[in-house]
């Protein structure tokens, strides 16, 4: 299921561009321009997380961020702060007051979505989600084991975070540079075709045996798994 991301931004342009960048990579975005709209559109929603500009005007940021925390339903919610260049002890007192995270602009939207998705995985509930299992392979979150109709399967670290990668969203599509933000990070310089390197050795350790072939190339798009449901 898609999850859902409250906006707080006033600037109209910033609002347009990041929520065009969420939408983009699997989101749904609910924008509040100021505060007062924040707090509400937050009660009324429940969203997943918050990305809150620290300079709105009227409720500041650190009040939003305030009262969220001190509302029994949004206690736990993810909070990212979005701040200016140089505002130290803005990101001191956000981080005080309760913000998870935080973002100086200008950022690019790879660093973006990927904090918003560390986070995210991070707040899912209660370690309760510590398995994923898709078709007959299941990964251990907690003990980073991996099997295939019970067996065990060795994987890299780089082929163990391809395959959470896609485990986490069975069925859709990532090209080969989102999934170089997710695998390897912002800011590292890697070539696309070390993806393609990667896919080979991770398809050849889960098709060991002559086993069906789970990850689908989508031509000039990118890799997926497939749950079986498309
Ligand atoms: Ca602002």
């Amino acid at each position: 299921m898609a999850q859902r991301i409250l906006l707080v931004e006033d600037e109209p342009a910033q609002a347009e561009m990041i929520t065009y960048n969420l939408e983009k990579a699997g989101f749904i975005v609910m924008h509040a321009p100021d505060g007062q709209a924040a707090i509400e559109m937050a009660r009324m929603e429940s969203p997943d997380l918050v990305l809150l500009d620290w300079m709105l005007p009227e409720v500041a940021g650190i009040d939003v961020c305030r009262q969220l925390r001190a509302d029994r339903d949004l206690q736990e919610v993810p909070i990212i702060m979005l701040t200016a260049r140089g505002d130290e002890d803005d990101r001191v007192r956000g981080i005080d007051t309760g913000a998870d995270d935080y973002l100086v602009k200008p950022y690019s939207p790879r660093e973006l979505i990927s904090r918003i998705k560390a986070l995210l995985r991070r707040a899912s509930p209660g370690g309760v989600d510590d398995k994923l299992a898709c078709l007959d392979i299941e990964i251990d979150l907690a003990s980073h084991k991996v099997t295939r109709g019970g067996a065990l399967i060795h994987l890299g670290p780089t082929e163990f975070k391809l395959l959470r990668t896609f485990m986490e969203r069975p069925g859709r599509v990532f090209s080969r540079e989102h999934l170089l933000d997710l695998v390897w990070g912002h800011g590292v310089y890697v070539e696309d075709r070390t993806v393609d390197v990667h896919i080979r050795r991770l398809r050849k350790a889960l098709n060991e045996g002559g086993k069906k072939d789970v990850i689908r190339t989508v031509r000039s798009a990118g890799y997926a798994i497939d749950d079986g449901s498309v």
